[in-house]
């Protein structure tokens, strides 16, 4: 069925589309990778952490140039000097670099890579009555049109598949941005600081990076000052000495500003496929809610997305019903994002004492919390402070060990 020219093109050299491609050209697919930038990686719009899990769970052999710093995970900061630890191993990447290894690896194993070719428009191709057979895409670029019995979505928030054809309702999004600070001290963890005063319904991060480098930045939902907002967390905190630079990916000369871009925070699509395409990562809008970790979920899905394609191809039937697996896949793997969900919105819901308050009564290690441990914390919210339970501090709680490495939080 069909002369597509190509079995798969992946929209967006990102993690998932890297990933996506790397392993749909592993399974003999002849697959295309469309990037609209003229290069990969960049701008960079990620505080740049991937976990040790994550890099097992994707068996992944990261070459060490694309590791800025090895971590020993994550410190939470909240109201009132309250401290606590998840200590899981990591990363922090030079992701530029990451994502070039990615397609280097996808080009190695025989996919192509185009870059500057933004799509822009699909349409779909029908052999006999209402029996789809590939897809026409157009856009910005010398090789449009192209062919391909699959798409893989992997365009990120963007969402370019959903914007083209209307198939799926509007996401939300939430803004983050991060300068690169140099001259930072670190002790191996990332800062997370939830602290409402600066970042209301986000939090703030310092990620620390090789040679004292770090990136230092925020996501909230305010809708205006955000960046100053930024500025005056610098300027009240210990950063508020150390230099702001421009990050060694930018072109010299311009003048220094913060680096960022917007998050996927309503969960996944309700649709993520359709006849012969699959989308994935931030398009599919699989982002870890409460820290907006999306790099694992991206790649993960876009593994899942070449098994799907593969399988779709060698049967030579690529419907929506053949490729409903994807789905299947991905819920039976994902975390269940309506009680993380749920969890972040109570934490939001509480005031900086009551954070305070909740985050004293949990062990300063919050890694593998035993049942044990867990029950202690409820009955010591419960004994002490009981008007919380009537406020979810349960979820909030959830939500924290949801947001782990292994429920793919990073
Ligand atoms: C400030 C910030 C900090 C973050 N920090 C972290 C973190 O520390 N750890 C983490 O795991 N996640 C983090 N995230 C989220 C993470 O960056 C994303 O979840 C992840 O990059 C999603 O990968 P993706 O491949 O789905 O999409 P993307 O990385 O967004 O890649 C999409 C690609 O598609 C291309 N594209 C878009 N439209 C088109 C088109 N029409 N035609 C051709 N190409 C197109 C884009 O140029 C881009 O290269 C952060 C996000 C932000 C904004």
């Amino acid at each position: 069925m069909g002369d597509a020219e190509w079995d798969v093109i992946v929209i967006g050299a990102g993690p998932g589309g890297g990933t996506a491609a790397l392993h749909c050209a592993r399974k003999g697919l002849k697959t295309l990778i469309l990037e609209e930038h003229k290069e990969v990686g960049v701008p960079v719009h990620c505080g740049e952490c991937l976990s040790e899990v994550a890099v097992q769970n994707l068996d992944l052999e990261l070459p060490e140039e694309v590791i800025s710093l090895h971590v020993k995970g994550i410190r939470v900061l909240f109201p009132n000097n309250v401290e606590k630890k998840l200590t899981e191993p990591g990363y922090v990447l030079e992701k530029h670099l990451f994502e070039n290894w990615l397609i280097d690896e996808a080009v190695k194993e025989g996919a192509v890579f185009q870059s500057s070719h933004k799509v822009r428009g699909m349409q779909k191709i029908f052999e006999l009555e209402n029996q789809f057979s590939s897809w026409k895409i157009t856009g910005k670029g010398d090789l449009f049109p192209l062919t391909s019995k699959i798409i893989i979505d992997a365009s990120g928030v963007a969402g370019v598949s959903s914007k083209i054809l209307k198939n799926s309702s509007n996401i939300e999004v939430i803004a983050g941005y991060q300068y690169e600070m140099v001259e930072v001290e670190n002790d191996g963890y990332l800062d997370f600081y939830i602290w409402p005063k600066y970042a209301p319904e986000g939090y703030v991060w310092m990620i620390p990076k090789k040679d004292s480098r770090a990136n230092v930045g925020l996501v909230t939902t305010m809708k205006k000052d955000k960046i100053k907002s930024l500025d005056s967390f610098i300027k009240d905190t210990y950063l508020k000495d150390n230099q702001i630079v421009d990050p060694p990916w930018r072109k010299k000369g311009i003048k220094v500003k913060p680096f960022g871009g917007t998050i996927p925070i309503s969960g996944p699509r309700n649709n993520t496929i359709d006849d012969g395409l699959i989308m994935i990562g931030d398009a599919a809008g699989f982002t870890s809610p409460l820290f907006e970790g999306g790099s694992h979920l991206a790649m993960k899905s876009g593994k899942f997305a070449a098994q799907v394609a593969k399988d779709a191809i060698a049967k030579n039937r690529y419907s929506m019903f053949e490729l409903k697996k994807y789905e299947i896949m991905w819920k039976n793997e994902f975390p269940p994002y309506h009680k993380i969900l749920k969890g972040k919105k109570a934490l939001y819901n509480l005031t900086d004492k009551e954070i305070a308050f909740m985050a004293s009564c949990m062990p300063d290690e919050m890694n593998g919390m035993s049942t044990i441990t867990k029950l202690g914390v409820g009955m010591k919210i419960l004994v002490k402070n009981p008007s919380l339970l009537r406020k979810s501090v349960i979820s909030v709680l959830l939500s924290f060990g949801y947001s782990r490495a292994k429920f793919y939080g990073w």
